[in-house]
């Protein structure tokens, strides 16, 4: 085992920035106080929360910090932001989604299916790309809402929000729309009103805030019910204490994440892309399953065909190296991804699909390295495949 660490999971979490640490440090020992409390100790709380509202305001670009909501995660924007709007709307039961999302959302609309609700699960092209006839077709007077997420998390495949959110208010006036930009927020920059979305939910810990803090916001037009009853914090949206340490690492995140936003999409990209290609021009039977759909910059999704993706990951984790299968294990049985079944992607290559998520952390010595040794890799698990004909094959079609 290695005693190197490279981390190229970061779709998955990612390592807290200094500066957010740094901002979060007053508000556990010495700025404690309740931020809804009278006395003066608790104005700098209060003020702490005040301003980093302001400043998820701003890395959403909403009009007011009255549409900025914090919660504890990604899951419970998506939930709050679901289970709210159909609680103002119970007499409308349909709702849009995509067979693609997260299982925050998935498993929520499982649920919401035995209550009675109708979904229509819209289906994804080869490269993962939403079939937006298909959307505009599922649109009635019954539907409620339509959730799409901003970028996939296994693919990294954007969605356009935009066009999205014109074919369902040209459809539908009254169908609010929420959109899960987990995936995207530190990657790509963020417009809710550019977009036209009605809520659109964000966790911390995928852009360098900690864990156990997200936020949604929720246009000024489009109310909702709370997820979590009890007192009046959130202006009621949201009940219980706010987290005030978390919530200052927040908003300094997407302070921070904005300054950074430009390195993602030149140098980020560029070790991504790099990495990309070092595999699939020294790995025979490697494919890229998104193709040439437009991404994020920092994810890649690699098929090896022929084998199995829990392998790969095992002989990179030996190396000290983080990586992620697109496949979970579910009782004991290999469940391919949900994603990639979506995509079709062909059964050669869905058992062996990984996914690599770079950060601002990533160095080009680390990808060099990854790129280094990732062909021994493969070929030492390949030497044990049972499918070595259909390998022979493949490796004969590529060097044509
Ligand atoms: N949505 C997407 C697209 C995600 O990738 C994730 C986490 O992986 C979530 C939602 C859930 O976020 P959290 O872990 O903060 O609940």
């Amino acid at each position: 085992m290695s005693n190197k660490l490279i981390y190229l999971d970061n779709n998955a979490t990612t390592r807290v920035d200094d500066r957010v640490y740094e901002a979060m440090l007053p508000y556990f020992k010495e700025e404690y106080a309740n931020p809804s409390s009278m006395y003066q100790f608790a104005t700098t709380a209060s003020r702490a929360l005040k301003d980093a509202r302001e400043q998820v305001r701003e890395f959403f670009n909403a009009k007011s910090e009255k549409e900025i909501i914090f919660t504890s995660c990604g899951s419970e924007s998506a939930n709050t932001a679901i289970r709210g709007v159909l609680g103002m709307n119970k007499n409308k039961k349909h709702i849009i989604t995509s067979k693609v999302e997260h299982p925050c959302v998935l498993n929520l609309y499982q649920t919401l299916e035995k209550q009675g609700y109708k979904v229509d699960y819209i289906g994804v092209n080869s490269v993962g790309e939403l079939d937006l006839e298909q959307l505009s077709e599922a649109i009635n007077d019954d539907t409620a809402l339509v959730s799409i997420m901003y970028a996939n998390n296994e693919t990294g495949v954007i969605n356009p929000i935009a066009k999205i959110s014109d074919i369902i208010k040209s459809k539908n006036p009254n169908t609010k729309f929420f959109v899960d930009a987990v995936q995207v927020a530190g990657k790509i920059p963020i417009d809710v009103q550019e977009c036209g979305v009605d809520l659109m939910g964000v966790s911390g810990h995928k852009f360098h805030a900690p864990k156990g803090v997200g936020a949604l916001y929720v246009n000024s037009k489009t109310i909702i019910t709370p997820l979590i009853i009890g007192g009046h914090q959130e202006r009621g949206k949201r009940a219980g204490t706010e987290n005030v340490p978390y919530i200052v690492g927040l908003g300094k995140a997407c302070d921070v994440a904005r300054d950074f936003m430009k390195y993602e999409a030149t140098e980020v990209k560029r070790l991504r892309d790099k990495l990309e290609n070092g595999i699939l021009k020294n790995v025979y039977n490697a494919r890229l399953n998104t193709g040439l759909a437009n991404r994020v910059p920092n994810t890649t999704n690699i098929g090896f065909e022929y084998i199995e993706g829990e392998l790969i990951l095992l002989h990179l984790s030996d190396l000290g190296i983080c990586a992620s299968s697109g496949s979970a294990c579910t009782s004991g049985s290999l469940e391919p991804s949900h994603v990639l079944r979506a995509m079709n992607v062909p059964f050669t290559a869905i058992h062996g699909s990984i996914r690599f998520s770079l950060s601002k952390y990533t160095t080009e010595s680390e990808i060099d390295y990854v790129n280094s040794v990732l062909p021994g890799i493969i070929e030492k698990i390949r030497n044990i495949s049972p499918y070595q004909e259909e390998l022979a094959e493949l490796k004969r079609r590529k060097s044509l």
